[in-house]
């Protein structure tokens, strides 16, 4: 028992997540260097996750084991098979072991964890910038945020260096039929200054435009673009936690 003076336990050790195992069910190449996987997991069910979670993969290579983040592209209502995307990086061996995977192979994986999430629709203008994969944790960020039928304006601005890797395109602009509150923005822009011209365009709208600074912001993608463009946001009088980011 702890009463008033007696000094408190010692916190218990943080508990670690087992190793899950899933096998892979559908694949879906989105285009020659992107891909999406859907895994089921083998006995024990994946635990309840928020829309921008991600699962740790271990990834068994000659030169050693390497674990590798990857988002859960899929909407938790969707259930199992749950969805990862990824595409190839340059010299990246885990993307790669990635892509020799066939439909049927088993993988080992820890999770989901994550911070950078959206649990419930945003009660205040959101706006997500995104490019290429890094819209896979944005992606069912932007379901949960259009739940309600009613709600304030939700915007993606979405880039990337070629047509055939701004993904799931077709359901975006679907859902902006569907949801006038809803904007998206999909725009093609050379991969040196991808994140120059989403910066730019932030900077226009939401920064220059007017002195507003109750919108919410999440920013995913490679590189250090996106802690410029969180940088800018936080220098222009957003504050912190409105401001939420995952550099890969
Ligand atoms: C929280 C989190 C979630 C992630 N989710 C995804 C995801 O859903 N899909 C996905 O494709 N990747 C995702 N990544 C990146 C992924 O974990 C790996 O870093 C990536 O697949 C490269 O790993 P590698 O072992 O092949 O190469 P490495 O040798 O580890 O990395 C090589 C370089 O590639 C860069 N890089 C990282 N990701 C990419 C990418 N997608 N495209 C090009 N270059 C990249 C790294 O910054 C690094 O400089 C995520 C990363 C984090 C931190």
């Amino acid at each position: 028992m702890t009463g008033a003076g007696n000094p408190a336990p010692p916190a218990p050790a943080p508990a670690r997540r087992p190793a899950l195992r899933a096998r892979i069910e559908r694949m879906h190449d989105h285009c020659a260097d992107t891909r999406s996987l859907w895994l089921r997991t083998i006995g024990v069910a994946l635990a309840r996750f928020a829309p921008g979670m991600f699962v740790s993969i271990a990834i068994p290579l000659a030169a050693g084991a390497r674990v590798r983040p990857y988002s859960i592209a899929s909407s938790p209502e969707d259930g199992e098979p749950f969805e990862i995307c990824f595409n190839r990086a340059p010299n990246g061996a885990g993307a790669a072991w990635l892509f020799e995977r066939e439909t049927g192979d088993e993988l080992e994986f820890t999770g989901p964890f994550g911070a950078f999430t959206l649990d419930r629709a945003p009660e205040a203008e959101t706006i997500f910038v995104a490019e290429g994969t890094g819209v896979a944790p944005i992606r069912p960020m932007i379901r949960r945020a259009l739940a309600d039928r009613e709600g304030p304006p939700i915007h993606l601005l979405y880039a990337a260096d070629r047509a055939e890797h701004l993904l799931y395109r077709g359901e975006f602009a679907g859902l902006a039929h569907e949801r006038p509150r809803f904007r998206f923005e999909p725009s093609i822009l050379p991969a040196a200054t991808l994140w120059d011209g989403l910066g730019r365009s932030v900077q226009r709208r939401w920064l220059d435009s007017d002195a507003v600074r109750i919108r919410n912001f999440y920013i995913c993608g490679v590189g250090k673009g996106v802690l410029e463009l969180r940088d800018r946001l936080r220098a222009g009088g957003y504050e912190r936690r409105s401001v939420r980011y995952e550099q890969w």
